[in-house]
Parts: structure tokens; sequence; C-alpha cells
């Protein structure tokens, strides 16, 4: 823990995510831990709909095929007593279905596939939205690794105390990196955390950032001391 101080100056937002593609709902859920939301699935409707009656999540990700009681549905009974924000999931994608989604009182909705940046974009407009009607703190999450400070809600990193421009996979791949430290990462898990389970870009696309970031917070990137290459392996981070 030394090398990483998390600072966090209000309470953890909880998303409820109900989705029975197994695969989908894992890496939903994955990536938005990562963001640092308190997260909870479903991937039946029923237990969703419980879920979301005995927990109170601040925004609920909730697809519309669904076995037991479908999206649609839960929305509509949802809305008889509640204002939470709610993204619906939809394979479908025509007009008519976003109309309908909307109509049953969806704040929101996104196509499959869709990326998870946008998907963690609209939960956090939607939050933020939630909190400018009813006035509270912005969640906000300072992360600190040696001489590098990550702020989260800016998406700003600092190094020594000078801002960083970093491209938004590389600020991704350096938060992945300083939230996992001394662990070794093969270039697929690093694909598969990084750029999600939508992307169709090979390996290479890693050690390309890796260089990129590289360039920008080692003292030495030819010979870096923070992102190591564990040959044959894949990459770890120092700190
Ligand atoms: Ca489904």
């Amino acid at each position: 823990m030394d090398a990483m101080v998390e600072a966090t100056a209000t309470r953890q937002a909880t998303v409820l995510v109900v989705e029975d593609e197994e695969t989908l709902l894992f890496t939903v859920a994955r990536n938005l831990k990562k963001e640092g939301y308190r997260v909870l699935t479903a991937s039946r409707g029923d237990d969703g709909l419980a879920l979301a009656r005995s927990e109170n999540p601040d925004v609920i990700v909730l697809d519309v095929m669904l076995p037991g009681v479908d999206g649609m549905q839960i929305c509509r009974l949802l809305r008889r007593n509640t204002q939470v924000p709610i993204i619906m999931l939809t394979a479908l994608g025509g007009e008519g279905d976003r109309v309908a989604g909307l109509d049953t009182g969806a704040d929101d909705y996104l196509v499959k596939p869709f990326g998870m940046r946008e998907l963690l974009a609209r939960v956090r407009a939607l939050l933020r939205r939630m909190h400018t009607e009813a006035p509270a703190a912005e969640p906000e999450t300072t992360l600190v690794s040696g001489d590098l400070t990550i702020d989260r809600a800016r998406r700003e990193v600092r190094k020594d105390g000078a801002v960083l421009h970093l491209k938004p996979k590389e600020y991704e791949l350096l938060l992945f990196f300083v939230q996992n430290p001394r662990k070794v990462f093969s270039r697929e898990q690093i694909l598969d955390e990084v750029w999600g389970y939508d992307f169709d870009g090979g390996p290479r696309t890693v050690d390309v950032h890796v260089r990129w970031l590289r360039q920008k917070v080692e003292e030495d990137d030819a010979h870096p001391q923070r992102i190591r290459t564990v040959r044959g392996s894949g990459y770890l981070f120092e700190g």
C-alpha cells in the first residue's frame, strides 16, 4: 500500500447490473468496479427487481431480454416508486424499441455491442445529473503512485506536479497499472481489462501504448523502471 493511496471523498455510488449474458455481465461489472463503483449483479429479471428494491442502487444498467421478468417490465414496476436512473441495454436497436424503452421510464439506452467507455460515460452522466438535481458532492478519487497523481474526477495525471498529456487509452492503461501494482499481466489480459470485450485489435496495441506511456512516465524510457517488460509473460507495474 505504500506506493498507492486511495482517498474517496464521498460514499461510493452503487450500480446494479441486470444482464443474463454471463460474459457481458462480468465485463460490465468489472469495468464499473475499476471505476470505483460498488457493483451489484443479477442474471435474472426477478432477482434484479428484488435487488433494486432492497438495495436502492444509484444507477441501474438493465438488459431488455431477461429470464424471469423482462427489462421493460422491471422499468415500469420500478417507476411506480423510484426515480433511480436506468440505462437499458438493447440488442435490437430499432427506433420502435428505443421509444418503447424510454416510454417505460428508462433514462438512457445503449445498443449492443457497445464500448465499455461509452457505458461508463453514460453512468457518470446520469450520476452527475442526479447529483445536480439533488446537490451532493461528486464522487472523487485521487490515486498516488510515487511522483504520479491521478485525479480521476478530472481524468488528469500529474508527474511531480506537472500535468501529463495522455491520450484516453494511455490514461486508462496507466490507471489500470496504478491500481494493479507489482502483478504481471499478459498482453491479452491487459487488452481485455483496458480495451474491453468489443475490441478487435491485437496484442501489439498494448506494446505501442506501453511505449508511449513510458515516454511520459519514465525517467529514462530506454531503461524503464516503472513499467517493466517481463519476458515471455507481459508487463508489470513497479509503482
Ligand atoms: Ca439478454
